[in-house]
């Protein structure tokens, strides 16, 4: 029975004060909430009755420069007790609740792959019974192909998913998209074999991450022409209005580089690797597919050997995303990479050892990668490969490297008031995603050389993103009781729908300030506060299936 004190704490509305991660902590590791208002002790309570489960002292206050914010840390680590919690701090009020669970995490990837299956594009979508309403009728089904392509006439348009809060595509960050939720599988297979996404593919005998990640892949196929080389992009001339998905009427143009060969060997050396890392992953599901997918990677390679950097710029005329990038020797340097661990070919192998060193120091200071930089994730696919034929000193250069980095990385985390890896210089439009990739690359060098720091400070990475944080937010859609509602997302803003789509990861706090609405944020705001939950606020609060497939990575890394 109920003492009459603990009753009336349930009515205590959360305060954005206590700060958990709102979807929950294993049951094994490190358990840490934190508040940021001045305390001495904190209670965690089961969420069904009030019940104190556990009592402790808070730690010491320590001042945060990024967010300005004096934090305490309430360790309730040695709560094992499966359940659904809340932190109370006497005096200052409750928090959101949590769960401490086994599989604290399989709903959340469940919800973030889905995410993808709300991008596709070419397609009827429908989230189901589950978020009803949450569905569109075939969109963008006029495609053809732009000038600027170095072709003409109609083209279909089945195929990838909208990038962001737009509906373009664009291959060099389908790439790095691709790439990631492929290693996801490749990493963390036994752990993701048996999740059932609901997709129009489930049952089909292929791991429905693998289901997903193809529908990406067939549309990046397409865009590879005849001559091996890849098109930049797929988008229509400007951006549409904030409308759905099936209201958006405005052609979608294959576009090129606008003069001889047309195509760019960034899209190139992408495709090339994300269809080599497709070949040896398909291959007991898909043969055929896995074979078409080899055949593309080779052709591909072959057109960036011919055209070692053909750059891209928006043609005249044309305005959605640019994407450009100086240098494509990185996302050759990956393709090189990805085809030798394939085939095992001298070529690719060679062209990777002739290249790979100038690029080691990208290793020093994490997260490095990005859809303009794909050295680091050569780089790291060549210390993951267990070939035999691997040349002994590069990958000891690698794996030394990457690993002095990632334990500097966990110091930091550790030693961060609010327990993340972020820095000043991270809060760029989508921290959120470079607070991913954190966690990825710490994943990654668990994976090479099994630390539990690592995997502690990548999951601390992950607590930020879910709600601990200065703004006590979840920044995934739907996701926790406090979640971001008004990302920058088409779909979800167009007022034909109930609301946000659930499972997307908001870009989060950006000090570059790009929109109006950071604009008029006060002008002293320190970086990590630089953030609205606004629509209009597409330089803070947009979504992006690039940090959203290295979200993804991170929860796969949470599975079991
Ligand atoms: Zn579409």
């Amino acid at each position: 029975m109920l003492s009459g004190a603990e009753i009336p704490t349930q009515a205590i509305k959360p305060t954005q004060a206590i700060k958990v991660d709102q979807v929950g902590y294993p049951i094994v590791g490190p358990k840490i909430a934190l508040v940021s208002t001045a305390a001495k002790t904190f209670e965690i309570r089961r969420s069904s009755d009030a019940k104190v489960v556990l009592r402790g002292k808070l730690g010491p206050a320590a001042t945060d420069s990024l967010t300005g914010d004096t934090v305490q840390a309430a360790d309730f680590s040695e709560l094992r007790q499966a359940g659904i919690y809340y932190v109370e701090v006497p005096g200052v009020g409750r928090s959101w609740t949590f769960a401490v669970s086994s599989d604290a995490y399989a709903r959340a990837y469940y919800l973030a792959m889905r995410g993808f299956y709300g991008q596709r594009c070419g397609t009827a979508v429908d989230l189901g019974p589950e978020f009803p309403g949450h569905a569109h009728a075939a969109c963008h089904l006029h495609g053809e192909f732009h000038p600027s392509s170095g072709t003409s006439g109609p083209r279909d348009n089945v195929g990838g998913w909208h990038d962001a809060g737009d509906y373009g595509r664009y291959m060099v960050n389908s790439g790095i998209t691709t790439g990631t939720l492929l290693w996801a599988w490749e990493i963390y297979g036994p752990q993701l074999k048996a999740i059932q996404l609901r997709i129009p593919e489930s049952g089909n005998g292929t791991p429905d991450i693998l289901n997903e990640a193809r529908w990406n892949l067939e549309w990046m196929l397409k865009m590879q022409s005849s001559d091996g080389g890849a098109w930049h992009k797929q988008t229509s001339v400007h951006f549409p209005g904030f409308i759905a998905p099936d209201d958006d009427t405005l052609p979608s143009e294959v576009i090129g580089t606008g003069s001889a060969p047309y195509k760019s060997t960034c899209a190139t050396g992408d495709l090339a690797a994300v269809a080599a890392i497709a070949a040896r992953l398909y291959k007991p599901y898909d043969a055929k597919f896995a074979a078409r997918a080899l055949d593309a990677a080779r052709r591909a390679w072959k057109w960036t050997e011919q055209y070692p950097n053909v750059t891209f710029r928006n043609p005249p005329g044309v305005t959605t995303g640019e994407y450009g990038d100086a240098s494509c020797k990185d996302e050759r340097l990956w393709a090189a990479a990805e085809l030798w661990r394939t085939t095992g070919e001298a070529a690719y192998h060679q062209f990777f050892l002739s290249n790979y060193a100038e690029y080691l120091p990208s290793l020093d200071s994490p997260p490095a990668e990005n859809w303009n930089m794909m050295a680091p994730m050569a780089l790291r696919s060549y210390a993951l490969s267990q070939r035999k034929d691997a040349d002994a000193k590069a990958r000891a250069a690698i794996r030394d490297r990457m690993l002095d980095a990632a334990r500097a990385v966990a110091r930091r985390t550790s030693a961060n008031p609010y327990h993340m890896s972020m820095q000043a210089r991270d809060y760029v439009w989508g921290s959120n995603g470079v607070a991913a990739q954190y966690g990825m690359d710490l994943l990654i060098a668990n994976v090479i050389a099994p630390n539990p720091d690592f995997a502690n400070a990548a999951r601390d990475n992950l607590h930020y993103l879910l709600g601990r944080n200065a703004f006590s937010l979840s920044w995934v859609t739907r996701l926790g009781e406090h979640s971001v509602e008004h990302p920058h997302h088409r779909p979800s803003g167009s007022g034909k729908q109930p609301g946000a789509w659930p499972g997307l990861l908001s870009g989060g706090p950006n000090a570059g300030r790009q929109d109006a609405v950071l604009a008029a944020l006060p002008k002293d705001l320190p970086p990590a506060k630089d953030y609205a939950d606004e629509t209009a606020s597409y330089a803070s609060n947009e979504i992006a299936i690039n940090w959203q497939a290295t979200l993804v990575f991170l929860l796969a890394g949470q599975l079991h």
